[in-house]
C-alpha cells in the first residue's frame, strides 16, 4: 500500500509567544502530532505553520497532500485567503480535511461548511467524557465505549455547523455541556473531519486513545482520486446529435471553454 502523505499545519503562535504552553508542547502541536502520528508507518509525514512562506503550503505541498490536519486559534485572521482557497479546492478534489479543536473558527472550515460555526465555551479545567457513539465506524477502531479526559477546555452547544453526515462522537463536561466532538462531512471528493479535544494548555495530543482517533481518521479521509471540479467545459458530443445548432457545434469544437451555455 502506498504512503499516506500527510500534512500537519498548526499556526504555531501560543507555544511561540507564551512560556506555559511551550512548556506543554516544547515543538509545537504540530511536532507533538508528528510524534504521535509518526508512529505508523503507513504515514509520510510533513508539517507547515503560519509563519513559513505560503504558511508552508507551496502547492507542491498541498497537491501532493492526501490529508492535512489543521490548529489554528489566535492566527486565523493572518491566514492567506489564497493559500485557504488552495486547500478547498484539493479538498473538493479529493483532499482529506481533519479539522481541530479551535480550527472550528479557521477561514478554511467555515468556507467548507458555509455556516458560523460558533459554539459556547468555558476554560476551568473540566474532565471531559467523548462518548463513542459509532464503534462500528473505522475512525472509531480501537477506541472503548468512551475517551476520558481529565481536563479541557469546555465547548458546548449549539454549535453552528451544517447536520454533520456521521456524528461518531459527543462529549460530556463536568459543568453540564454536551457537544458533537466528532464529525464527517463529504465537500466534493473530499472529507472532512472535526475533532474537538486539543486546547494549547493540556497535553492533549499525548493521549494515545486521541492520536488512535487521529490515525483513523486520516486513513479514512485520505485522498482516493483528484479530480478538478473548478471547470465546466463545453464539449463536442461524443457522438452526432442531429438537433444541435451550428452555435453549439462550432464552440464545442473550438473548445470554446467554460463561459455560459
Ligand atoms: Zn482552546
Amino acid at each position: 500500500m502506498a504512503a499516506i502523505n500527510v500534512t500537519i499545519w498548526n499556526e504555531y503562535l501560543h507555544e511561540v509567544q507564551e512560556s506555559a504552553i511551550r512548556e506543554v508542547y516544547p515543538t509545537g502541536i504540530h511536532g507533538a502530532l508528528a510524534d504521535g502520528l509518526g508512529v505508523n508507518a503507513d504515514f509520510n509525514i510533513r508539517t507547515a505553520t503560519l509563519e513559513e512562506p505560503s504558511h508552508g503550503l507551496p502547492d507542491d505541498v498541498i497537491e501532493s497532500t492526501d490529508v492535512m490536519l489543521w490548529w489554528g486559534h489566535m492566527g486565523h485572521h493572518l491566514v492567506d485567503n489564497k493559500v485557504v482557497e488552495k486547500v478547498r479546492q484539493q479538498v473538493l478534489g479529493g483532499m482529506g480535511l481533519i479539522v481541530l479543536h479551535s480550527g472550528h473558527y479557521s477561514k478554511i472550515f467555515t468556507r467548507l461548511m458555509g455556516t458560523n460555526c460558533s459554539l459556547m465555551w468555558r476554560e476551568a479545567n473540566e474532565k471531559e467524557r467523548l462518548w463513542n457513539l459509532e464503534p462500528s465506524h473505522p475512525i472509531m477502531a480501537g477506541i472503548g465505549q468512551y475517551i476520558e479526559l481529565p481536563a479541557e477546555e469546555m465547548y458546548g452547544e449549539r454549535f453552528d455547523i451544517p447536520t454533520p453526515d456521521e456524528l461518531l462522537m459527543v462529549s460530556w463536561f463536568q459543568g453540564g455541556e454536551v457537544f458533537r466532538s466528532c464529525a464527517t462531512w463529504r465537500r466534493g471528493h473530499g472529507r472532512v473531519v472535526y475533532f474537538r479535544p486539543g486546547h494549547e494548555e493540556y497535553p492533549t495530543y499525548r493521549n494515545p486513545d486521541i492520536l488512535q482517533v487521529l490515525a483513523n481518521a486520516c486513513r479514512w479521509s485520505a485522498r482516493t482520486v483528484n479530480i478538478k471540479t473548478n471547470d465546466s467545459p463545453n464539449v463536442a458530443a461524443l457522438e452526432p446529435v442531429p438537433g444541435a445548432t451550428d452555435r453549439a457545434v462550432k464552440a464545442a469544437q473550438a473548445g470554446s471553454g467554460s463561459v455560459g451555455t
